[in-house]
């Protein structure tokens, strides 16, 4: 699960569980209406376990409902909207094709922590669109071929302004070689994708 989304779970059951407690015992102590005050840590509490719970609800939704396509993990993305632990969480770009058959890239709000790899590059995965929204199947991660998945994993940006070479180095032999900024690259020696940032 999403680290953000476990803290706002603690949070919030914390908020709920204590301002229920405290509430329950004001009841009990003074009545109402000084009894209700701490109502609101209640309150609070339940709108905070609300923003998880719903957002997980939008995913199983957009999975349950959305078209499923095989899909490559192209590469990685910080995701700046939000800090955990003092750091971006990570984001990342998957290829598929289409329903027409084109090559199609998305970012899947998978914000897992830097370090962690949960979805390796070059993996294939179920991915669920939805309305232009897309969620990945966390549980689909496999190293299987997909057809067209040379074409996917080409070093090749969608949005051909996006040039920008940089040397990166193979993470598995050790080569250097050219690869665009933002972009995966696939070794030519043994062939290991790596993400060029
Ligand atoms: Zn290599």
């Amino acid at each position: 699960m999403h680290t953000e989304r476990l803290i706002l779970f603690f949070i919030g059951g914390m908020f709920t569980v204590l301002g229920g407690g405290i509430t329950l015992m004001f009841m009990v102590i003074f009545g109402p209406p000084i009894g209700l005050f701490p109502l609101i840590f209640l309150i609070i509490g339940i709108g905070i376990l609300a923003i998880p719970t719903v957002a997980i609800y939008k995913e199983k939704q957009t999975r349950s409902h959305g078209k499923r396509y095989a899909a490559k993990v192209f590469g990685y993305v910080e995701d700046t909207t939000i800090t955990v632990n003092g750091a971006y969480p990570i984001n990342i770009k998957v290829r598929f094709f289409d329903d027409h058959h084109n090559i199609s890239e998305t970012t899947i709000a998978t914000r897992f922590p830097k370090g962690n790899v949960p979805y390796p590059i070059g993996a294939t995965v179920d991915i669920y669109g939805l309305n232009g929204i897309y969620a990945v199947d966390p549980e689909s991660v496999t190293s299987a071929k997909i057809p067209g998945e040379d074409q996917l994993m080409d070093n090749r940006p969608l949005e051909p302004e996006k040039t920008d070479y940089i040397a990166i180095t193979c993470p598995n032999c050790g080569a250097t070689y050219q690869a665009i900024k933002g972009y995966t690259g696939k070794c030519p020696y043994c062939d290991t994708y790596t993400n060029a940032e």
